[in-house]
């Protein structure tokens, strides 16, 4: 696995789920320009996520201090101030005015939505059901080993808390820019206290692809966007513009994202089970292979019609629930037609079943 040392640092107990791919970070290391190359290969050496992981176990207590078993959202942000200590200063708490620092506000804000989200479609309070604070951290850096420190190119979610960094400025911006981002990372919450999908091979495509598809669904159901005209991309907003790039992946045409973009080059994602990845990058290709139940999901979503967040969201909820540890894209596949059958009727079952055997499961 090229990026090890990032994903499941030695003696760290559960792997960081991040954003931004190793593939697209080992795209960077080769690039001529040398500010990016360095960045790249920083991220690759990595400092940040590992400290974080490490610290998680001394910040346990506060966080339950700070749980609300009533259902009311309860929001920190923290400011880490370039470096890569976490979680940092607390700079804006629940409840408390807009900061001047618009990465606070996107961090509270689309945090908010997501718990919102959860809890007024699916009655779920908070990512474990019991009103644990949402914690976030921006400004996030990361140590080059010379003791500097360079803005981070990801955003993760630890196991225990949101991490936002502020990007190179020329292919990434602000990590916090993207609803669809955020509610990714607090998905991957959602997970861990819940079907808590191994992050390896299928399963952790699965992982990922749960992530994505409530990610954008928050986005789709803050702007109102029905299934058949809404926009299928993830992280658009954290990208600096370019022709060759769209977003860091497309739920609805995986593999189409970015396309020989002189930074990134092209989106591998696979559209179909004849082309999945088996190798051993990405942790068995976890963000790669989730562009197959991606686009089951949209081909789904759009058949069944009306809002996605309503109807295949609510199917794909479920299977998130039932799912275990191990499953895999035949178990996930399997149980959202039973689901369906079972909650909306034969049609609804046939739609989901069609919308799979298009991926050829
Ligand atoms: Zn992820």
């Amino acid at each position: 696995m090229p990026n090890g040392v990032r994903l499941e640092p030695a003696g760290c107990r559960r792997p960081l789920q991040c954003i931004v791919p190793p593939y697209m970070v080992e795209a960077m290391a080769h690039c001529t320009d040398p500010a990016i190359r360095e960045g790249a290969l920083v991220a690759l050496a990595h400092c940040a996520a590992v400290r974080a992981v490490r610290d998680f176990a001394a910040r346990m207590p506060t966080m339950m201090v700070a749980a609300s078993p009533t259902g009311r959202k309860h929001r920190l942000v923290y400011d880490a101030r370039g470096k890569d200590i976490l979680p940092g200063k607390l700079v804006r708490g629940e409840g408390e005015p807009k900061a001047t620092d618009t990465a606070v506000n996107e961090a509270y804000d689309f945090s908010g939505d997501t718990f919102d989200f959860f809890h007024s479609l699916f009655g779920r309070n908070s990512l474990d059901d019991a009103g644990m604070s949402l914690i976030s951290s921006v400004h996030v850096g990361e140590a080059d080993g010379r003791d500097r420190y360079l803005p981070m190119n990801n955003a993760f979610w630890d196991g225990s808390q949101m991490a936002y960094g502020d990007g190179d400025g020329t292919v990434f911006r602000g990590f916090t820019r993207s609803l669809d981002v955020v509610a990714h990372e607090l998905t991957h919450g959602v997970q861990a206290f819940t079907s808590n999908l191994v992050y390896r091979g299928q399963s952790g495509a699965i992982n990922e692809h749960f992530a994505d598809v409530f990610g954008v669904l928050v986005r789709q159901w803050r702007r109102k966007e029905p299934a058949e005209t809404a926009s299928w991309l993830v992280g658009t907003e954290v990208l600096v513009p370019a022709d060759t790039r769209r977003g860091i992946r497309d739920m609805e045409h995986p593999g189409t994202a970015y396309r020989d973009d002189p930074v990134l080059g092209s989106d591998p994602q696979p559209a179909h089970m004849k082309a999945i990845y088996t190798g051993p990058a990405d942790a068995g290709g976890v963000h790669i292979n989730s562009g197959i139940p991606n686009r089951a999901f949209v081909l789904a979503a759009k058949s069944l019609g009306g809002n996605a967040w309503e109807t295949a969201g609510g199917i794909w909820y479920e299977a998130m629930l039932q799912l275990s540890r191990t499953s895999q894209f035949e178990d996930l596949a399997r149980i959202t037609a039973q689901v369906a059958a079972d909650r909306f009727g034969a049609a609804a079952r046939k739609a989901v079943r069609a919308a799979w055997k298009k991926v050829g499961l």
